[in-house]
């Protein structure tokens, strides 16, 4: 989205828009795919040197939890208002804005839920959704001892 200064009257706020690849504009995390372009939708004035911007952001991304792998989408919205100041200057791209706030966006461990359980790191199980015993294992590959009791009837066979 390039906004051309000369385009705009002082003192009149005219609609814009614009649209980013993410893959372009190198937002994307492993963890955060964007599965959507990033749009942007507003109005622009200038006004005594500076250029204000307020509008809305949307995108939509596919988030993985850091800890159980799950995989959610997510609609993404952001409110905008920006302020530029124009000296020296006859376009403005507010790219390195756009990019700031999906990058500051961007938490460092993204988890489903705030207490999720992650995934056993032994057996693999979603420990969200269920429990396994390799904990009273002690995570180790300890062999499991069956114990076969023999029932009285067959320890007494054959000895009548
Ligand atoms: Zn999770
Ligand atoms: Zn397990």
């Amino acid at each position: 989205m390039k906004l051309i200064l000369s385009e705009f009257e002082e003192g009149v706020s005219i609609p814009v828009q614009g649209s980013y690849d993410a893959k372009t504009i190198e937002v994307e995390f492993p963890d955060m795919l964007y599965t959507a372009p990033i749009l942007l939708n507003g109005e622009a004035e200038k006004n005594g040197g500076m250029l204000r911007l307020q509008g809305t952001l949307r995108t939509a991304v596919q988030r993985i939890c850091g800890k159980c792998l799950k995989e959610k989408n997510e609609d993404l919205s952001f409110d905008v208002d920006w302020i530029f100041d124009l000296s020296g200057l006859d376009a403005i791209e507010p790219l390195e804005n756009v990019r700031e706030l999906l990058i500051v966006e961007h938490p460092l461990v993204h988890l489903c839920k705030e207490d999720c359980r992650g995934l056993c790191p032994h057996c693999g199980i979603d420990l969200n959704e269920g429990a396994c015993n390799c904990k009273e294992n002690g995570y180790h590959a300890s062999p499991v001892i069956i114990k076969k009791e023999k029932s009285k009837k067959e320890r007494h066979h054959g000895t009548s």
